[in-house]
């Protein structure tokens, strides 16, 4: 046995120093580490422990001259035993010197050394970044945490935290802890339900957002309310999405629009200088969903490259083309986008592209089917399936409207407006993707404003929000509201990054007779309103202030902070794309007496 008697829960001498930490400065000094064995060498004599912990690593000399016991000790560590060790730091000669490593230039002399605890061989090697799956690596979270990089991401979470929060409260901003044990707020996902014992057959819902809160919040007085609310939603197996989450959710009486993006800014600037120490370039681009829609096929745009989308109904006024000809005379549209003959696209990757098009069934398109053409523009003769169908005169309109130079590509699709723009924003992101223009590590944020208020919902067949149902109308759209409803805008603002929406909020509806008609035209009738709201339907009636606010998502930002691809290595106990926990097994069964306490019979 390396262990000397029974395990001690207290250490045999005080840590002075992390190993990590030590510098050429150091040495000289007496030093009492503890860490982790993350490699041992025997040199016959000489053992060298490289011993770990969350600063880094430092080297441990075992010389049997200079203590006996430890050298008895190291001889017997194997991987990831944890050690008490207290030695001399010396520095380490010219030749010896470890460039790759901070401690490099020093090592300490182990005079005494006692285990604290032994290890099981760890299935992966915590120092090897692809070596395990990540279900292992899941399962094994305690393990899988020690390695440097996930203590590194969780530890720059906790600075992009701290970050918000010294900015918001330099901002005048109070932080109030909101319940868990809630009702359902519709942010548009299933709830999570938790039933109640002492009410059988009552459920609480878990809060898919603190939005009506913050708004009663608001109405109590509180002027600027932050929380780094934890948010439950149940929502459909998608990538890089987890059932919780957490958001620096944030409210304030009568803003303007532009002021809840100042304070989003500058927190979110502050995150990424403190967190990562990346300058982000401010002020943060805008577009307006329309312009967005317009330019880039998408309210999440990409700014990170160029690609831009036209619309090409008069070039194509007089066309021959009977595909297009069609379209045109339904109403519908054409866009078009140019790719640089610079960009090197192979005829494959173009038929590729119109397969996967093809495949795309846009929800509540009705009879449009969405294709993709494409012609390549040469000096003499065009190439492509469309080219024959192009006269001389649509070619040199073409050419001005899209300023199509030889050696280009135009790829085209038609259909209703909106659609047609979403198509062309996914090939927009494909070919993005296929030329590596998004693998630009620079975060490109952009505000997106004056969404629509509400759209029509062929699964649904109803109006939705396309926030939520307590999002303001645009003042100037107010009077269309019952006649227009597609057409009014909201008091609404996304922020994006890299193509991904990043957070989002409004200016809220202050008025109770104004929010019970928008929920009537989302189709809760007022009854059921004032069953589902009335308390918020009761505070607006009592000289609620305007008020509006934003949520950023913490763990997507982190990620993009740090670098990663993944949500999971931004959170500590992440759950898998079917919401299990793999190391605890939640979610799990619960016996028959747990059940029968709350009232709940498990349909089989
Ligand atoms: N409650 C919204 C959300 O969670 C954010 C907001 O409107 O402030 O997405």
């Amino acid at each position: 046995m390396s262990r000397q008697g029974a395990y001690s829960p207290l250490p045999p001498w005080p840590r002075t120093d992390y190993c990590g930490a030590l510098r050429a400065k150091d040495a000289g000094r007496e030093v009492g580490l503890w860490g982790w064995v993350a490699a041992r060498r025997d040199h016959g004599g000489l053992i060298f422990v490289d011993l770990r912990d969350r600063e880094g690593v430092v080297q441990v000399v075992f010389n049997p001259a200079h203590g006996a016991q430890a050298h008895g000790v190291a001889r017997q560590v194997r991987a990831e035993f944890f050690l008490a060790v207290a030695g001399t730091v010396v520095g380490r000669s010219a030749q010896t010197v470890n460039r790759e490593l901070a401690t490099g230039e020093v090592e300490v002399m182990g005079a005494k050394a006692q285990v604290l605890n032994e290890s099981l061989a760890p299935p992966f090697a915590l120092d090897d970044e692809e070596g395990a799956s990540e279900e292992l690596r899941l399962r094994m979270r305690f393990l899988d945490l020690r390695r440097p990089r996930m203590l590194q991401n969780l530890r720059r979470r906790h600075l992009a935290v701290r970050a918000a929060r010294a900015h918001l409260d330099a901002e005048g901003f109070v932080e109030v802890e909101t319940p868990i044990l809630w009702r359902a707020t519709p942010e548009g996902a299933r709830d999570y339900l938790v039933p109640s014992r002492v009410n059988p057959g009552k459920f609480y819902a878990l809060p898919q957002s603190p939005q009506l809160l913050k708004q009663l919040l608001m109405v109590a007085g509180l002027d600027r309310y932050y929380q780094i609310a934890r948010c439950f939603r149940d929502e459909d197996l998608r990538a890089n999405r987890q059932p919780e989450f957490s958001q620096v959710d944030i409210e304030m009486t009568c803003p303007r629009p532009e002021e809840v993006m100042a304070v989003g800014e500058g927190m979110i600037a502050a995150m990424f200088a403190q967190a990562a120490g990346i300058t982000v370039e401010r002020p943060f681009a805008r577009l307006s969903f329309e312009e967005a829609m317009e330019r880039y096929g998408s309210d999440k745009p990409d700014l990170r490259f160029g690609l831009e989308l036209c619309r090409l109904n008069e070039a194509f006024a007089e066309t021959a083309f009977r595909v297009f000809a069609a379209a045109l005379a339904r109403g519908e549209s054409i866009y078009g986008l140019r790719l640089e003959g610079a960009h090197r696209i192979v005829r494959r990757d173009l038929d590729d592209l119109v397969q996967a098009v093809r495949a795309l069934a846009p929800a509540g398109a009705g009879a449009y089917r969405p294709d993709l053409a494409w012609v390549k523009v040469e000096q003499a003769a065009w190439h492509g399936p469309i080219a024959n169908h192009l006269g001389p005169a649509e070619r040199s309109r073409l050419c001005q409207a899209a300023a199509l130079v030889p050696g280009d590509t135009l790829l085209l699709t038609a259909g209703p407006r909106q659609k047609a723009r979403e198509v062309l924003g996914e090939v927009r992101v494909r070919l993005a993707q296929k030329l590596g223009l998004d693998r630009a590590a620079t975060p490109r944020f952009v505000w997106v404003t004056d969404f629509p208020l509400m759209f029509y919902s062929e699964e649904e067949r109803r109006l939705v929000s396309y926030h939520h149902p307590f999002t303001a109308a645009h003042p100037d759209d107010l009077p269309k509201l019952e006649r227009a409803p597609l057409e009014v805008r909201a008091l609404s603002y996304d922020l994006v990054v890299n193509g991904q929406e990043v957070g989002g909020g409004s200016v809220r509806i202050h008025d109770p007779t104004l929010q019970l008609k928008v929920l009537e035209l989302l189709g809760i009738p007022q009854e059921r309103a004032r069953e589902k709201f009335g308390f918020l339907l009761e505070a607006l009636s009592y000289g609620a202030p305007p008020h509006g606010g934003i949520a950023f998502g913490v763990d997507r930002i982190v990620m993009l902070l740090c670098g990663s691809e993944s949500l999971r290595d931004v959170i500590a106990f992440p759950k898998t794309q079917r919401a299990v926990d793999l190391m605890s097994g939640a979610p799990s069964a619960v016996d028959s007496e747990q059940l029968k306490d709350l009232s709940i019979r498990i349909v089989p």
